[in-house]
């Protein structure tokens, strides 16, 4: 990644040590088996156009910029979806379908939950509904793919140290609010 890129991204206070570690705690399966069999790899597929992942502040961290199977902008957090504490620049990554697994994004190894913060301040996760319920059978169906235990917990593990980062914490109660409101929305009656 060029120098000049780098110093305009959003700042972390997280260090390359701290992403190893959610890396690790997240290199599980959400569910026994291949997920992915499920739903013929849905997530990783251009479901829609243009669909690809923001990496969290620091996250690039994690890689050179040269990875063959990634193509790379930077989004202006001012004029995207982002708190206001978040100021410069934000990496923006589109994979080709196919990736070095132990090199997938937080945002994969996440998904289908994503970490939710009550308006009380208590971090839990949540699956992810407001871009799971229409690609991903463990978001539509959890009663017949319940998730193992075991990822819960490390992804729960894995988001407490994320949002030390004052600014990732920003950024999920901003999500989590969001999903609130989701959640309360009329036409979300029509699928109980
Ligand atoms: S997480 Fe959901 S959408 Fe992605 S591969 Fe697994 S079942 Fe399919
Ligand atoms: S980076 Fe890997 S896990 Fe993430 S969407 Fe692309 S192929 Fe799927």
């Amino acid at each position: 990644m060029l120098g000049y890129i780098r110093r305009r991204l959003v700042r972390s206070t997280l260090c390359k040590e701290d992403f190893k570690r959610v890396y690790r705690l997240l290199d599980i399966p959400a569910i026994e088996g291949d997920c992915g069999a499920l739903c013929g790899h849905r997530c990783c597929q251009e479901y829609e156009p243009g669909v690809g992942m923001y990496l969290l502040p620091g996250e690039e961290l994690m890689f050179s910029g040269r990875e063959r199977w990634l193509r790379w902008s930077y989004k202006s957090a001012k004029h995207h979806d982002f708190p206001e504490s978040w100021k410069g620049l934000v990496a923006f990554v589109m994979c080709n379908g196919t990736c070095p697994r132990e090199k997938r994004p937080v945002q994969c190894r996440t998904f289908p939950l994503m970490p939710y913060i009550s308006p009380q301040g208590q971090l839990s996760m949540r699956l992810d509904t407001l871009t799971g319920s229409l690609i991903c059978p463990l978001v539509s169906n959890p009663e017949r793919h319940p998730l193992k235990e075991e990822f819960l917990e490390r992804a729960l593990e894995a988001w407490s140290i994320l949002i030390r980062d004052p600014l990732i914490r920003d950024d999920v109660v901003q999500q989590s609010r969001k999903l609130d409101e989701d959640e309360s929305a009329p036409w979300r009656g029509l699928f109980t």
